[in-house]
Protein backbone atom coordinates (compact mmCIF):
# COMPACT_ATOMS: atom_id res chain seq x y z
CA UNK A 1 0.00 0.00 0.00
CA UNK A 2 0.87 3.01 -1.01
CA UNK A 3 -0.39 7.28 -0.73
CA UNK A 4 -0.06 7.84 -4.15
CA UNK A 5 -2.37 4.86 -4.83
CA UNK A 6 -4.87 6.16 -2.12
CA UNK A 7 -4.91 9.38 -3.52
CA UNK A 8 -5.22 8.22 -7.14
CA UNK A 9 -8.31 6.03 -6.02
CA UNK A 10 -9.70 8.95 -4.37
CA UNK A 11 -9.33 11.08 -7.35
CA UNK A 12 -10.90 8.36 -9.63
CA UNK A 13 -14.08 8.87 -7.38
CA UNK A 14 -12.96 5.09 -5.60
CA UNK A 15 -14.13 3.68 -2.20
CA UNK A 16 -10.99 3.52 -0.14
CA UNK A 17 -10.94 0.00 2.15
CA UNK A 18 -10.69 0.11 6.05
CA UNK A 19 -7.29 -1.06 5.27
CA UNK A 20 -6.20 1.65 3.07
CA UNK A 21 -7.99 4.36 5.66
CA UNK A 22 -5.98 3.36 8.24
CA UNK A 23 -2.66 3.16 6.36
CA UNK A 24 -2.72 6.70 5.63
CA UNK A 25 -4.40 8.04 9.38
CA UNK A 26 -0.93 5.90 10.90
CA UNK A 27 1.29 7.91 7.82
CA UNK A 28 -0.83 11.58 8.94
CA UNK A 29 0.14 11.01 12.47
CA UNK A 30 3.69 9.20 12.47
CA UNK A 31 4.72 11.93 9.81
CA UNK A 32 5.33 9.24 7.26
CA UNK A 33 3.04 10.81 4.63
CA UNK A 34 4.18 14.18 3.25
CA UNK A 35 2.11 16.93 3.60
CA UNK A 36 1.74 17.76 -0.19
CA UNK A 37 0.03 14.19 -0.27
CA UNK A 38 -1.76 14.65 2.78
CA UNK A 39 -3.29 17.80 0.94
CA UNK A 40 -3.48 16.36 -2.43
CA UNK A 41 -5.39 13.12 -0.28
CA UNK A 42 -7.66 16.14 1.25
CA UNK A 43 -8.51 17.59 -1.78
CA UNK A 44 -9.47 14.73 -3.70
CA UNK A 45 -12.03 13.84 -0.63
CA UNK A 46 -13.19 17.66 -0.80
CA UNK A 47 -14.71 16.23 -4.55
CA UNK A 48 -15.39 13.24 -4.50
CA UNK A 49 -16.70 12.64 -1.28
CA UNK A 50 -16.71 9.79 1.14
CA UNK A 51 -19.78 7.10 1.95
CA UNK A 52 -20.73 6.48 5.38
CA UNK A 53 -18.71 3.71 5.83
CA UNK A 54 -15.68 5.60 4.94
CA UNK A 55 -16.16 8.52 7.03
CA UNK A 56 -17.26 6.24 10.00
CA UNK A 57 -13.58 4.36 9.02
CA UNK A 58 -12.11 7.68 9.10
CA UNK A 59 -13.38 9.08 12.51
CA UNK A 60 -12.08 5.29 14.27
CA UNK A 61 -8.93 5.39 12.80
CA UNK A 62 -8.19 9.45 13.66
CA UNK A 63 -10.07 8.83 17.13
CA UNK A 64 -7.14 6.07 17.95
CA UNK A 65 -4.18 8.05 16.05
CA UNK A 66 -2.88 9.18 19.61
CA UNK A 67 -3.90 9.16 23.45
CA UNK A 68 -7.14 8.78 24.28
CA UNK A 69 -9.07 10.06 27.67
CA UNK A 70 -9.83 7.49 30.18
CA UNK A 71 -12.83 9.22 31.76
CA UNK A 72 -13.65 5.86 33.82
CA UNK A 73 -13.14 7.78 36.86
CA UNK A 74 -15.52 10.44 36.59
CA UNK A 75 -18.89 9.64 39.09
CA UNK A 76 -22.20 9.81 36.37
CA UNK A 77 -22.66 10.61 32.87
CA UNK A 78 -19.38 12.74 31.55
CA UNK A 79 -21.20 15.11 29.14
CA UNK A 80 -19.19 16.64 26.28
CA UNK A 81 -20.42 19.54 23.79
CA UNK A 82 -18.91 20.47 20.51
CA UNK A 83 -19.74 23.81 18.48
CA UNK A 84 -18.39 23.53 14.64
CA UNK A 85 -17.32 26.95 14.94
CA UNK A 86 -18.68 30.82 15.14
CA UNK A 87 -18.25 33.98 15.86
CA UNK A 88 -18.63 35.49 19.45
CA UNK A 89 -20.15 31.94 20.07
CA UNK A 90 -19.35 31.62 23.79
CA UNK A 91 -22.52 29.08 24.97
CA UNK A 92 -19.49 26.86 25.84
CA UNK A 93 -18.92 29.00 28.96
CA UNK A 94 -22.81 29.53 29.56
CA UNK A 95 -23.94 25.75 28.87
CA UNK A 96 -21.37 23.74 30.80
CA UNK A 97 -21.61 25.84 34.03
CA UNK A 98 -25.55 25.47 33.87
CA UNK A 99 -24.93 21.50 32.94
CA UNK A 100 -22.90 21.40 36.05
CA UNK A 101 -25.06 23.03 38.35
CA UNK A 102 -27.51 20.57 37.92
CA UNK A 103 -25.37 17.89 38.68
CA UNK A 104 -24.28 16.55 35.08
CA UNK A 105 -20.47 16.12 34.62
CA UNK A 106 -18.48 17.99 32.02
CA UNK A 107 -15.19 17.35 31.06
CA UNK A 108 -14.62 19.64 28.45
CA UNK A 109 -11.50 19.67 26.31
CA UNK A 110 -11.60 22.55 23.89
CA UNK A 111 -9.42 24.51 21.25
CA UNK A 112 -8.36 27.82 20.39
CA UNK A 113 -9.20 30.22 17.70
CA UNK A 114 -9.34 29.19 13.84
CA UNK A 115 -9.23 31.53 10.86
CA UNK A 116 -12.16 34.01 11.72
CA UNK A 117 -13.72 32.00 14.43
CA UNK A 118 -13.15 32.24 18.29
CA UNK A 119 -12.16 29.59 20.64
CA UNK A 120 -12.93 28.96 23.97
CA UNK A 121 -9.17 28.61 25.29
CA UNK A 122 -8.29 31.58 23.95
CA UNK A 123 -11.49 33.45 26.09
CA UNK A 124 -10.37 31.52 29.05
CA UNK A 125 -7.07 32.89 29.77
CA UNK A 126 -8.11 36.14 29.32
CA UNK A 127 -9.15 35.50 33.08
CA UNK A 128 -5.73 36.58 35.22
CA UNK A 129 -4.05 32.82 36.46
CA UNK A 130 -6.59 30.70 34.27
CA UNK A 131 -4.87 27.40 33.79
CA UNK A 132 -5.96 25.46 30.48
CA UNK A 133 -3.09 23.03 30.92
CA UNK A 134 -3.79 20.34 33.48
CA UNK A 135 -3.02 16.60 33.34
CA UNK A 136 -5.93 14.00 33.53
CA UNK A 137 -6.00 12.69 36.53
CA UNK A 138 -6.13 16.55 37.87
CA UNK A 139 -8.61 17.20 35.55
CA UNK A 140 -11.11 14.17 36.50
CA UNK A 141 -10.89 14.79 40.25
CA UNK A 142 -11.89 18.48 39.46
CA UNK A 143 -14.87 16.89 36.99
CA UNK A 144 -15.89 15.02 40.55
CA UNK A 145 -15.43 17.70 42.43
CA UNK A 146 -16.98 20.69 40.76
CA UNK A 147 -18.69 19.02 38.00
CA UNK A 148 -17.13 21.16 35.45
CA UNK A 149 -13.67 21.60 33.78
CA UNK A 150 -12.66 23.59 30.60
CA UNK A 151 -8.81 22.88 29.32
CA UNK A 152 -7.17 22.70 26.51
CA UNK A 153 -6.67 19.58 24.39
CA UNK A 154 -3.82 17.91 25.42
CA UNK A 155 -0.90 17.06 23.69
CA UNK A 156 -1.33 13.72 21.80
CA UNK A 157 -5.28 13.75 21.18
CA UNK A 158 -5.83 12.72 18.06
CA UNK A 159 -2.47 14.09 16.23
CA UNK A 160 -4.21 12.75 12.54
CA UNK A 161 -6.79 15.69 13.44
CA UNK A 162 -3.74 18.28 14.47
CA UNK A 163 -1.74 17.60 11.37
CA UNK A 164 -4.94 17.18 9.10
CA UNK A 165 -6.71 20.45 10.04
CA UNK A 166 -3.43 22.69 9.75
CA UNK A 167 -3.43 21.42 6.31
CA UNK A 168 -7.31 21.91 5.32
CA UNK A 169 -6.63 25.52 7.11
CA UNK A 170 -4.47 26.85 4.38
CA UNK A 171 -5.58 24.50 1.11
CA UNK A 172 -9.14 25.10 0.93
CA UNK A 173 -10.63 21.87 1.91
CA UNK A 174 -11.67 22.74 5.45
CA UNK A 175 -15.46 23.10 4.38
CA UNK A 176 -16.33 19.17 3.52
CA UNK A 177 -18.60 17.08 5.19
CA UNK A 178 -16.82 13.63 5.66
CA UNK A 179 -13.58 15.66 6.84
CA UNK A 180 -15.79 17.85 9.10
CA UNK A 181 -17.52 14.92 10.48
CA UNK A 182 -14.70 13.17 11.23
CA UNK A 183 -12.84 15.62 12.45
CA UNK A 184 -15.10 16.78 15.00
CA UNK A 185 -15.75 13.20 16.15
CA UNK A 186 -12.41 11.87 16.35
CA UNK A 187 -11.86 14.41 18.68
CA UNK A 188 -15.35 13.72 20.68
CA UNK A 189 -14.58 10.10 20.69
CA UNK A 190 -11.21 10.15 21.82
CA UNK A 191 -12.17 12.69 24.51
CA UNK A 192 -14.30 9.89 25.96
CA UNK A 193 -17.71 11.51 26.82
CA UNK A 194 -20.30 9.51 26.68
CA UNK A 195 -23.20 12.09 25.93
CA UNK A 196 -22.29 14.04 23.07
CA UNK A 197 -24.67 17.56 22.11
CA UNK A 198 -23.21 19.48 18.61
CA UNK A 199 -23.45 23.07 17.87
CA UNK A 200 -23.53 22.47 14.40
CA UNK A 201 -23.53 26.05 12.59
CA UNK A 202 -24.83 27.30 9.41
CA UNK A 203 -24.98 30.71 7.74
CA UNK A 204 -22.59 32.96 6.43
CA UNK A 205 -20.32 32.62 9.72
CA UNK A 206 -20.10 29.24 9.82
CA UNK A 207 -18.47 26.76 7.44
CA UNK A 208 -21.54 25.13 6.46
CA UNK A 209 -23.53 28.10 4.35
CA UNK A 210 -26.21 25.76 2.95
CA UNK A 211 -28.63 23.88 5.64
CA UNK A 212 -29.38 21.20 3.81
CA UNK A 213 -25.64 19.99 3.75
CA UNK A 214 -25.67 21.25 7.43
CA UNK A 215 -28.45 18.43 8.14
CA UNK A 216 -26.59 16.00 6.42
CA UNK A 217 -23.24 16.84 8.47
CA UNK A 218 -25.74 16.52 11.61
CA UNK A 219 -27.22 13.23 10.88
CA UNK A 220 -23.75 12.11 9.80
CA UNK A 221 -21.74 12.96 12.99
CA UNK A 222 -25.17 11.59 15.56
CA UNK A 223 -24.74 8.01 13.52
CA UNK A 224 -20.86 7.80 13.77
CA UNK A 225 -21.43 8.53 17.55
CA UNK A 226 -24.30 5.82 17.94
CA UNK A 227 -22.08 3.26 15.81
CA UNK A 228 -19.37 4.22 18.44
CA UNK A 229 -21.59 3.53 21.76
CA UNK A 230 -22.21 7.62 22.19
CA UNK A 231 -25.36 9.30 22.50
CA UNK A 232 -25.32 12.35 20.31
CA UNK A 233 -27.90 15.40 19.74
CA UNK A 234 -26.69 17.90 16.84
CA UNK A 235 -27.97 20.86 17.33
CA UNK A 236 -28.89 23.34 14.10
CA UNK A 237 -28.23 26.95 15.21
CA UNK A 238 -27.71 30.59 13.04
CA UNK A 239 -24.68 32.09 12.35
CA UNK A 240 -25.53 34.75 10.06
CA UNK A 241 -24.82 37.40 12.39
CA UNK A 242 -22.95 36.76 14.86
CA UNK A 243 -23.93 35.07 18.48
CA UNK A 244 -24.77 37.89 21.46
CA UNK A 245 -23.07 40.95 21.00
CA UNK A 246 -19.35 40.70 22.18
CA UNK A 247 -16.55 39.10 19.87
CA UNK A 248 -13.33 39.02 21.24
CA UNK A 249 -11.84 37.09 23.87
CA UNK A 250 -12.17 39.22 27.19
CA UNK A 251 -15.10 40.87 26.29
CA UNK A 252 -16.86 37.28 25.56
CA UNK A 253 -15.94 36.51 29.20
CA UNK A 254 -17.81 39.81 30.20
CA UNK A 255 -21.02 38.89 28.04
CA UNK A 256 -20.62 35.55 29.99
CA UNK A 257 -21.07 36.69 33.10
CA UNK A 258 -24.13 39.29 32.01
CA UNK A 259 -25.93 36.07 30.66
CA UNK A 260 -24.98 33.98 33.68
CA UNK A 261 -26.48 36.79 35.46
CA UNK A 262 -29.51 36.95 33.48
CA UNK A 263 -29.08 39.98 31.64
CA UNK A 264 -27.71 38.35 28.43
CA UNK A 265 -28.62 38.32 24.94
CA UNK A 266 -31.74 36.42 23.78
CA UNK A 267 -30.14 34.94 21.19
CA UNK A 268 -26.79 33.76 23.30
CA UNK A 269 -28.93 33.03 26.73
CA UNK A 270 -31.72 31.21 24.08
CA UNK A 271 -28.88 28.85 22.77
CA UNK A 272 -26.77 28.18 25.71
CA UNK A 273 -30.23 27.19 27.65
CA UNK A 274 -31.27 24.63 24.33
CA UNK A 275 -27.45 23.11 24.60
CA UNK A 276 -27.50 22.62 28.00
CA UNK A 277 -31.03 21.40 28.21
CA UNK A 278 -29.65 18.73 25.92
CA UNK A 279 -26.79 17.64 27.63
CA UNK A 280 -28.91 17.11 30.89
CA UNK A 281 -30.94 14.74 28.74
CA UNK A 282 -27.99 12.92 26.98
CA UNK A 283 -26.55 13.08 30.88
CA UNK A 284 -29.38 11.07 32.01
CA UNK A 285 -29.96 13.79 34.65
CA UNK A 286 -33.91 14.38 33.49
CA UNK A 287 -36.72 11.64 31.36
CA UNK A 288 -37.34 14.87 28.89
CA UNK A 289 -36.47 17.65 27.27
CA UNK A 290 -39.18 20.23 28.82
CA UNK A 291 -37.96 19.06 32.20
CA UNK A 292 -34.53 19.31 31.56
CA UNK A 293 -35.31 23.31 30.21
CA UNK A 294 -37.55 24.04 33.30
CA UNK A 295 -34.18 22.78 35.40
CA UNK A 296 -31.36 25.03 33.23
CA UNK A 297 -33.66 27.94 33.29
CA UNK A 298 -34.07 27.66 37.29
CA UNK A 299 -30.50 27.42 37.76
CA UNK A 300 -29.84 30.50 35.58
CA UNK A 301 -32.85 32.77 37.14
CA UNK A 302 -30.90 31.33 40.82
CA UNK A 303 -27.47 32.57 39.82
CA UNK A 304 -26.38 28.39 41.08
CA UNK A 305 -25.18 28.69 37.10
CA UNK A 306 -22.82 31.96 37.84
CA UNK A 307 -21.92 30.16 41.08
CA UNK A 308 -20.31 27.28 39.18
CA UNK A 309 -18.48 29.18 36.66
CA UNK A 310 -16.86 31.29 39.58
CA UNK A 311 -16.20 27.85 41.34
CA UNK A 312 -14.31 26.81 37.99
CA UNK A 313 -12.27 29.90 37.40
CA UNK A 314 -11.29 29.18 40.95
CA UNK A 315 -10.88 25.70 40.48
CA UNK A 316 -8.04 26.13 37.44
CA UNK A 317 -6.33 29.33 39.27
CA UNK A 318 -8.38 32.03 37.79
CA UNK A 319 -8.77 35.77 39.79
CA UNK A 320 -12.72 35.30 40.29
CA UNK A 321 -12.22 39.20 41.05
CA UNK A 322 -12.54 39.87 37.81
CA UNK A 323 -16.27 38.56 36.82
CA UNK A 324 -17.38 41.11 39.70
CA UNK A 325 -15.71 44.09 37.75
CA UNK A 326 -14.78 43.49 34.31
CA UNK A 327 -14.27 46.50 33.40
CA UNK A 328 -11.35 47.29 35.90
CA UNK A 329 -9.62 44.17 34.28
CA UNK A 330 -10.51 43.55 30.48
CA UNK A 331 -10.06 47.15 28.86
CA UNK A 332 -8.67 47.83 25.83
CA UNK A 333 -6.94 51.82 25.49
CA UNK A 334 -9.02 52.78 22.98
CA UNK A 335 -13.05 52.92 22.49
CA UNK A 336 -14.37 53.85 19.23
CA UNK A 337 -18.03 53.71 17.84
CA UNK A 338 -19.27 52.61 14.12
CA UNK A 339 -21.63 55.17 13.56
CA UNK A 340 -24.86 54.12 11.03
CA UNK A 341 -24.53 56.33 7.83
CA UNK A 342 -28.39 56.18 7.46
CA UNK A 343 -31.27 55.66 8.77
CA UNK A 344 -32.91 52.45 8.62
CA UNK A 345 -32.86 48.95 10.03
CA UNK A 346 -30.87 46.13 10.06
CA UNK A 347 -31.04 43.70 7.70
CA UNK A 348 -27.52 41.35 7.77
CA UNK A 349 -24.32 41.76 9.58
CA UNK A 350 -21.94 39.75 7.87
CA UNK A 351 -20.36 37.21 11.09
CA UNK A 352 -17.50 36.29 9.01
CA UNK A 353 -16.48 39.90 8.25
CA UNK A 354 -16.67 40.71 12.36
CA UNK A 355 -15.14 37.97 12.74
CA UNK A 356 -11.90 38.90 10.44
CA UNK A 357 -12.65 42.34 11.64
CA UNK A 358 -11.88 41.28 15.30
CA UNK A 359 -8.89 39.06 13.86
CA UNK A 360 -7.29 42.05 12.32
CA UNK A 361 -7.73 44.17 15.67
CA UNK A 362 -5.08 41.37 17.13
CA UNK A 363 -8.22 39.14 19.03
CA UNK A 364 -7.41 35.87 16.48
CA UNK A 365 -4.25 34.65 15.06
CA UNK A 366 -3.66 35.38 11.26
CA UNK A 367 -0.33 32.27 11.51
CA UNK A 368 -0.51 29.48 14.07
CA UNK A 369 1.25 30.02 17.45
CA UNK A 370 0.82 34.01 16.87
CA UNK A 371 0.51 35.78 20.66
CA UNK A 372 -3.09 37.49 20.39
CA UNK A 373 -4.08 40.83 22.30
CA UNK A 374 -7.04 39.34 24.91
CA UNK A 375 -8.70 42.93 25.36
CA UNK A 376 -9.28 43.82 21.87
CA UNK A 377 -12.56 43.40 19.89
CA UNK A 378 -16.02 44.54 18.65
CA UNK A 379 -19.27 44.78 20.78
CA UNK A 380 -22.15 44.73 18.68
CA UNK A 381 -25.03 47.88 19.73
CA UNK A 382 -27.31 46.63 16.69
CA UNK A 383 -27.90 43.50 15.83
CA UNK A 384 -30.36 42.33 12.95
CA UNK A 385 -34.13 43.34 12.88
CA UNK A 386 -32.69 46.38 15.53
CA UNK A 387 -33.62 50.11 14.52
CA UNK A 388 -31.21 52.41 13.94
CA UNK A 389 -30.89 56.35 13.19
CA UNK A 390 -28.20 57.64 11.58
CA UNK A 391 -25.02 58.66 13.14
CA UNK A 392 -26.21 56.27 16.10
CA UNK A 393 -23.54 53.55 16.86
CA UNK A 394 -23.73 49.92 15.00
CA UNK A 395 -20.81 48.63 17.15
CA UNK A 396 -18.30 50.04 19.58
CA UNK A 397 -14.65 48.96 18.44
CA UNK A 398 -12.08 48.04 21.50
CA UNK A 399 -8.57 48.52 19.87
CA UNK A 400 -4.69 48.95 21.58
CA UNK A 401 -3.59 50.50 18.05
CA UNK A 402 -4.89 52.95 15.84
CA UNK A 403 -3.68 51.07 12.86
CA UNK A 404 -5.66 47.91 13.13
CA UNK A 405 -8.46 50.14 14.83
CA UNK A 406 -8.81 51.90 10.87
CA UNK A 407 -8.61 48.71 9.39
CA UNK A 408 -11.54 46.85 11.53
CA UNK A 409 -13.71 50.02 11.28
CA UNK A 410 -13.89 50.02 7.55
CA UNK A 411 -14.41 46.23 7.52
CA UNK A 412 -17.44 46.76 10.30
CA UNK A 413 -18.74 49.24 8.17
CA UNK A 414 -18.78 46.88 5.39
CA UNK A 415 -20.22 43.84 7.51
CA UNK A 416 -23.03 45.86 7.94
CA UNK A 417 -26.40 45.71 5.69
CA UNK A 418 -29.12 48.86 6.26
CA UNK A 419 -32.64 49.80 4.66
CA UNK A 420 -35.62 50.89 4.99
CA UNK A 421 -37.71 47.46 5.98
CA UNK A 422 -37.17 45.30 8.99
CA UNK A 423 -35.52 42.06 7.47
CA UNK A 424 -37.80 38.82 7.54
CA UNK A 425 -37.62 37.05 10.88
CA UNK A 426 -35.34 33.70 10.70
CA UNK A 427 -35.16 31.17 13.96
CA UNK A 428 -32.18 31.06 15.94
CA UNK A 429 -32.62 27.31 16.32
CA UNK A 430 -32.95 25.98 12.74
CA UNK A 431 -33.56 21.91 13.78
CA UNK A 432 -32.22 18.98 15.98
CA UNK A 433 -31.00 15.77 15.01
CA UNK A 434 -31.17 12.47 17.29
CA UNK A 435 -30.59 9.25 16.94
CA UNK A 436 -34.40 8.59 16.22
CA UNK A 437 -35.84 11.92 14.68
CA UNK A 438 -34.62 15.06 12.40
CA UNK A 439 -36.74 18.01 13.54
CA UNK A 440 -36.45 21.09 11.10
CA UNK A 441 -37.73 24.61 12.12
CA UNK A 442 -37.44 25.98 9.25
N1 LIG B 1 -14.43 22.04 13.85
C1 LIG B 1 -13.60 20.96 13.92
O1 LIG B 1 -13.22 20.53 15.01
N2 LIG B 1 -13.22 20.37 12.78
C2 LIG B 1 -13.61 20.80 11.57
O2 LIG B 1 -13.24 20.22 10.57
C3 LIG B 1 -14.47 21.92 11.49
C4 LIG B 1 -14.87 22.52 12.66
Amino acid sequence: MNAYDIIKKKRDGGELSKEEIEFLVKGIANGNVPDYQIAAWAMAVYFQGMNERETTDLTLAMAHSGDTVDLSKVQGIPVDKHSTGGVGDKTTLVAVPLTAAAGVPVPKMSGRGLGHTGGTIDKLESIPGFKVEIDVAEFVQQVNRVKAAVISQSGNLVPADKKLYAIRDVTATVDSIPLIASSVMSKKLAAGARGIVLDVKVGKGAFMKDLDQAFQLARLMVDIGFKAGREVVAVLSDMDQPLGCAVGNALEIEEVVKTLKGEGAPDLTELSVTLASYMLLVGGRVPDFASARELVQKNLTSGAGFEKFREMVIAQGGDARCLDRPQDYFRASLQVSVPSPSDGYVTDIDAEQVGLATMRLGAGRERAGERIDHSVGVVLRRKKGDSVRSGQALAIIHANDPYRLETARAMLAQAYRLDQQPPPKRPLILGVVTQDEVIRYV
